[in-house]
């Protein structure tokens, strides 16, 4: 792959050199803390026998909580699928956060980790998984240090045993985001998406039925269990109900997260960002990664949430904005989505491995030529296994279809 830069054994031994230093440890709330405000609290409740796993799972899904990972799975109806299969049972959390553009599980881990951890015990204890697994993306030093105290804080205080928690580390393949590939990642194979059926919620990690979440929809399991489902479903615009944590970046003053009600347009999330830019005029967006390509500045009016995109040729995903203007060329972000699916395409199947590759050549030609990206595209969408290649045409289609003075050029 020519995009990636070649590993001179300078470059690997100022790598290794660096990882610790790397790690630098932001102010958090620790266990301590946590605990003193009445953290795991709930959770030992719950284990004491106050409320039944179906009671929790009843308020779980009248918060209409869903995965926040980017597929918006309503959460509790995943908790029933689990249940139904026979132990023993793993939860698996997925926290290898590589969506470009997406930053959100991290915005929270280095600041307040415990309501996900105490998320992830009360969902573990609703499907009585026996062991816990958090696969953590190794771009995440900080992240993994804090875990790493947390976790040892949480056996020492007694709250879980010790290796209930398994913290793993991924180690930089974007596939491994995908969660049959996750799970293989966690069972010591290379990162390979399978095939589904069966689902993760039967055959899982270790061949168990597992429940997988994201880190965001824990963090969010024991916001609800605390303090009632409306701490979701009170929030309501446009029509949708919950709240979104929106990771902005690109030509917007104040990148960053930004908490908003789930109905949000385009134009709700660029003034909590701060606005535009000086000298910057709202051109287009990528609503959530790369898989959901680029809308043009006059969609500005579709709340921004799951299922609402759809229509559109486009989705929410984990809801990475990305905000671009009129210096920006729509040509350009497009050939640099494929060139990353090209890079991080897993090579099992030949659409993908193949087709991105194709894809970026025909998209580096001044004029695309839009009749054979086409063709592309539909063996792409029809023919892959998993959703990486399966979505590589969104960015082309939605290019194509609202961009054309940009292609042209
Ligand atoms: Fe791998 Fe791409 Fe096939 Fe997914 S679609 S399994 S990433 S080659």
């Amino acid at each position: 792959h020519k995009h990636i830069d070649h590993a001179t054994p300078e470059l690997v031994a100022r790598a290794v050199e660096s990882r610790d230093t790397h790690a630098v440890i932001p102010e958090y709330e620790t266990f301590e803390t946590y605990r003193g405000d009445g953290g795991y609290a709930m959770l030992e409740e719950l284990r004491a026998g106050s409320s039944t796993p179906d009671e929790v799972q009843d308020m779980v899904l009248a918060s209409g909580l869903r995965g926040l990972g980017g597929a918006g799975f309503p959460s509790g109806r995943k908790w029933s699928f689990v249940r139904m299969n026979d132990g023993p049972r793993y939860l698996a959390v997925n926290g290898d956060e590589g969506e470009p553009g997406t930053f959100k599980d991290r915005y929270y881990l280095e600041r307040t980790p415990h309501p996900f951890l105490e998320g992830m015990l009360i969902a573990a204890w609703a499907v009585e998984a026996e062991k816990c697994f958090i696969y953590m993306r190794d771009e995440y030093p900080a992240v993994l240090e804090i875990l790493r105290r947390e976790i040892e804080a949480l056996e020492q205080a007694g709250l879980v045993s010790e290796g209930y928690i398994d913290l793993r580390r991924g180690a930089g393949a974007y596939i491994c985001g995908e969660e049959s590939a996750m799970i293989e990642s966690i069972e010591g194979k290379r990162g390979l998406p399978r095939h589904r059926p069966p689902f993760v919620a039967q055959v899982g990690v270790f061949d168990r039925p597992t429940l997988v979440h994201n880190v965001e929809t824990l963090y969010w399991v024991s916001k609800i269990v605390r303090n009632g489902p409306e701490i979701l479903s009170s929030h309501e615009k446009n029509g949708r109900k919950g709240l979104r944590s929106y990771s902005v970046s690109g030509r917007v003053r104040e990148p960053g997260v930004h908490l908003l009600p789930a109905g949000s347009t385009i134009l709700d999330v660029i003034e909590a960002a701060g606005g535009m830019q000086d000298g910057h005029t709202f051109k287009a967006y990528q609503p959530g990664g790369p898989s959901s390509g680029l809308l043009p500045a006059s969609m500005d009016d579709i709340p921004l949430d799951f299922d609402t995109l759809q229509p559109h040729g486009s989705f929410i995903g984990s809801a990475a904005v990305v905000v671009l203007s009129q210096h920006d060329s729509a040509k350009d972000a497009a050939l640099n989505m494929l060139r990353f699916f090209e890079d991080e395409s897993c090579g099992q199947c030949t659409p993908c491995r193949t087709g991105c590759e194709k894809a970026v050549k025909l998209m580096e030609a001044d004029t695309w030529d839009q009749p054979l990206l086409e063709d592309l595209c539909t063996v792409l969408g029809d023919a892959s296994i998993c959703g990486l290649g399966q979505a590589a045409p969104n960015p082309i289609r939605l290019t194509m279809k609202h961009f054309p003075e940009d292609i042209s050029q």
